[in-house]
């Protein structure tokens, strides 16, 4: 069996590592645009001050050496299991055991741009050079789209030089005065990364970033534990589970435990909660709770919320929230105007910087690879705008029946599970995908809500 696998990154690298494990007479190819592998978007594209936004002991494989064994062998035997590492450090863990799979052969590597595929006989993946990979199973590792044009803000902007549409595009910061002002579109975690990979690159101009409500990500805090309570609620509306969050929150104050850990200890039921909403409920949550919901899920590691508040108090950043109004630009620098609970407030900007974190318009992008799937009919999109169409980790096409040879990893998969983005949950699906493919005889079932719940506590 040959097992194509398109995208080189965090998602794609272990799933070759384990399935080359698991099925050492199958061929595994990782089809790859990238020169180091197994980094990605989270782990390549990293300064010294981008921490992980988890403890190391999250960081856990599966694999031999663990991140933890591994960081004492390579960086001093001071690691904790409870320290926050360096996304980069990560990276270079993956790097290291990519590169023992890739020497010994076990894992070939094709460099290059996937641009489409066929589905005949056997599943040919297409190459921007011309070349094709042919394969039994092709599984797609693309990670995450490249954000969305922002909404509210005014074309004119969005069409001028000033706009940088990708943040972590090659070059995307380059030629940007030191002291020029810059306008951050978003107030979560990319807004955060951009605003010290800025501050470290000694930019003086002042930094604003607008969002809506101007809310931003919550701090990790460690210590303490909560039991499980979000199981019990699968198939109770988005609103009962806020109220119940909220009423956790509070009996955690009461003890004495940080809420942090009542998010925690709901994160495992979440693919479970989510699944079995309706629609309607998952566009009600989308709509009304994702903001809060994100701000406390997706948390800062301590010494990025040091920085951060450095930036804040020395008056380098400003958080708004509100909406955006109207815009001139003249000599470089737009004037933009923001409404703040009903004050218009002006703000100067030579630079106009996307933060709204990952896309998710499958249904638009041109991405090629993508508008070929989407023109043959082997993919589509979900109905909410997250991402590709899945059932249990196979990709669904037009006909609505799910692939036997075609799969998806990572946040491409974030419609059907929504919680499917960070370390934890991607290798729970690796491993179910490893399963899955390595028993042909008797295959086991697609991955289901309750492989998460397994998790632990204090995820
Ligand atoms: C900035 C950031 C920080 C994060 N921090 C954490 C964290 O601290 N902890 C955590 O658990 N999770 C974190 N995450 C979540 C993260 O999404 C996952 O951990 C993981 O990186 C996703 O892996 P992936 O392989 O799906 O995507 P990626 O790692 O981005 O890999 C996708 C790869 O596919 C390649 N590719 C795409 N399209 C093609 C094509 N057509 N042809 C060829 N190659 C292609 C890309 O070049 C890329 O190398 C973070 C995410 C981001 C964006």
């Amino acid at each position: 069996m040959h097992i194509a696998i398109v995208g080189d990154g965090f998602s794609g690298t272990l799933f070759a590592l384990k399935i080359a494990a698991a099925k050492p007479q199958a061929r595994v190819t990782v089809i790859g645009r990238e020169r180091r592998l197994g980094r990605g978007l989270a782990y390549g594209a990293a300064d010294p001050m981008h921490m992980l936004n988890v403890p190391v002991s999250r960081m856990d494989l599966g694999l031999q050496p663990s991140f933890h064994d591994w960081l004492r062998a390579e960086h001093g035997d001071h690691w904790t299991l409870e320290d926050f590492a360096p996304r980069a450090l990560f990276g270079d863990y993956m790097e290291a055991l990519a590169a023992t799979a890739t020497t010994t052969e076990r894992i070939h590597r094709v460099r290059g741009e996937a641009v489409g595929m066929d589905n005949g006989l056997r599943s040919s993946v297409l190459l921007a050079d011309g070349r094709t990979v042919a394969a039994d199973v092709v599984v797609l590792a693309l990670g995450n789209l490249p954000p969305d044009r922002p909404g509210g803000m005014p074309e004119i902007v969005l069409d001028s030089d000033l706009f940088v549409s990708d943040p972590w595009a090659a070059g995307a910061l380059d030629g940007l005065p030191s002291e020029a002002p810059v306008l951050l579109i978003g107030a979560g975690l990319t807004m955060i990364d951009i605003a010290l990979r800025l501050a470290g690159r000694r930019h003086r101009g002042t930094m604003t970033a607008v969002s809506r409500r101007g809310l931003l990500p919550r701090g990790h805090v460690a210590g303490g534990i909560w039991p499980a309570f979000l199981h019990e609620l699968v198939g109770h509306s988005p609103r009962t589970i806020a109220r119940e969050l909220r009423r956790q929150v509070r009996l955690a104050q009461v003890a004495g435990t940080p809420w942090q850990r009542v998010f925690d200890a709901a994160r495992p039921a979440v693919p479970a909660v989510w699944s079995a909403w309706s629609l309607a409920e998952r566009r009600r949550f989308l709509k009304r709770l994702r903001p809060w919901w994100d701000v406390h899920r997706h948390r800062t590691a301590p010494e990025v919320t040091a920085n951060l508040q450095a930036l804040l108090d020395g008056g380098r950043l400003e958080v708004l929230g509100g909406r955006f109004g109207d815009v001139s630009i003249m000599d470089g620098v737009a004037k933009i105007q923001v409404a703040v609970d009903g004050v218009t407030r002006t703000v100067d900007a030579s630079r106009v910087i996307n933060c709204t974190g990952p896309g998710g318009r499958f249904d638009r992008t041109a991405i090629p690879l993508i508008a070929d799937l989407r023109a043959k009919g082997l993919a589509r999109a979900d109905a909410l705008g997250l991402g590709l169409d899945t059932q249990g980790g196979a990709v669904v096409g037009v006909s609505g029946d799910p692939s036997e040879r075609l799969f998806a990893l990572g946040p491409l998969a974030k419609a059907a599970w929504w919680e499917i983005t960070a370390v934890p949950e991607i290798t729970i699906q690796i491993d179910d995908l490893v399963r899955r493919l390595a028993n042909e005889a008797t295959p086991a079932s697609p991955l289901s809500a309750t492989a998460f719940m397994d998790m632990g506590a204090g995820i």
